[in-house]
């Protein structure tokens, strides 16, 4: 007799994902990519390229946006992000996801999007004015199907992202209202055991919830021109440090702690050495700017070294690197329409419309 298998828990699953508007930088690796990497271990975790919201602020770049695309994936290999545990994902053949953000607007009200902080502050950072399309804060409730496509547990974010993930947790709430008959008092754990299609998801903020640009006034982004991206070589590195503008005279003026310098001391020199840092600092003990910022490029720069070689074997000439990458984006978003399908199937049933199944198959 064959032995009984016991059934296996199915994971929790992961969902969260970069735009393509750049390289990946400090920022985005202690806010997001470091939980990834632990997550990916642990669940099943969906990392997806935001490409189609790459469109509301770059429309006109469709090069730079294929380019960055996969650029975003060389980097989240050589941080260590493992597509044999984790699936890559392109969200443009990803149809449920355009298809469950029309149903999405329309639970959430108009002014809701137009008053989220996130969507102000960007069009204030980003310098969009009051020309920016329709498409632009439309991308915050494509967000929302993003990441219910995949009806994951959590979702690993910065805290700018915030904002967005109490938008998206909104729209499940009130799709599992509207559609499913789950109670408004239901507790937000028990929103599938009531029959609701979506779970609450619930967002991780990284070790570090908003690391500063070097320009110490927006948050360190990659279209602000204010970032260290991953695959900046040493002297850049350093060079960027050397810009960070603290404003102090010298090495006897006790300094502001909380300034964007000493914010990435805390992210990237070990407890111990950034409080004794941190002390003498602030009493003015004989630190120069000079100092902290050598030894800081040079923390962060032993961070890099294992990542700069390992994207090294995916720039190899003859762009044999790209080809590897596109498959396994092509394995992982197949992956990825197997879940978002069975969602949008659900949805569908729920909403009345599930008149028949389609099929989905990725080439
Ligand atoms: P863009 O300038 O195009 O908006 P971005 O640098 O903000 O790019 P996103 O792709 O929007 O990057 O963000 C990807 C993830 O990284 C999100 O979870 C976001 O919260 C996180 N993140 C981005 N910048 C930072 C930062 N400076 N500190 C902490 N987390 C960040
Ligand atoms: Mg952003």
């Amino acid at each position: 007799m064959p032995e009984p298998t016991t059934p296996q828990k199915p994971k929790t699953r992961v969902l969260t994902g970069d735009t393509p508007t750049g390289r990946l930088h400090l920022g985005h690796f202690v806010g997001s990519i470091e939980r990834r990497l632990a997550m990916q271990h642990q669940h099943e975790c969906f990392f997806l390229l935001a490409n189609m919201h790459a469109f509301t602020t770059r429309w006109d770049k469709p090069d730079e946006i294929r380019a960055d695309t996969i650029e975003i994936v060389k980097d989240w290999l050589s941080c260590g992000i493992d597509p044999s545990l984790a699936h890559v994902v392109l969200q443009t053949e990803v149809p449920a996801i355009a298809e469950l953000s029309w149903f999405f607007a329309m639970l959430i009200p108009f002014n809701r999007v137009m008053s989220n902080p996130t969507i102000k502050t960007e069009i204030d950072a980003k310098g969009l004015g009051d020309s920016y399309p329709f498409g632009f804060p439309l991308y915050s409730v494509g967000q929302c199907a993003d990441i219910l496509a995949f009806r994951p547990a959590f979702v690993p974010v910065g805290e700018d992202q915030v904002p967005h993930i109490e938008m998206c947790r909104f729209v499940a709430g009130k799709f599992n209202q509207v559609y499913c008959a789950v109670n408004n008092r239901t507790p937000e754990d028990d929103h599938v055991k009531a029959g609701g299609v979506f779970p609450i998801p619930k967002a991780k903020v990284g070790r570090v919830a908003r690391l500063p640009g070097i320009d110490g006034t927006h948050k360190m982004s990659k279209s602000l021109g204010n970032a260290i991206f991953l695959s900046d070589p040493p002297k850049e590195v350093q060079k960027k440090i050397n810009r960070i503008f603290t404003g102090r005279q010298s090495a006897t003026e006790p300094g502001d702690v909380n300034n964007a310098l000493m914010q990435f001391v805390d992210a990237f020199i070990p407890q111990e050495r950034a409080a004794e840092l941190k002390d003498r600092y602030a009493r003015g003990d004989n630190l120069g700017d000079g100092h902290i910022k050598q030894e800081l490029a040079e923390a962060i720069n032993a961070l890099l070294e294992p990542m700069r070689a390992r994207r090294a074997e995916y720039d190899k000439p003859g762009r044999t690197g790209d080809d590897t990458v596109i498959d396994i984006i092509r394995r992982g978003t197949a992956r990825a329409n197997e879940v978002a399908e069975e969602t949008l199937w659900m949805a569908k049933e729920a909403m009345r419309l599930g008149f028949f199944r389609r099929g989905l198959t990725t080439a």
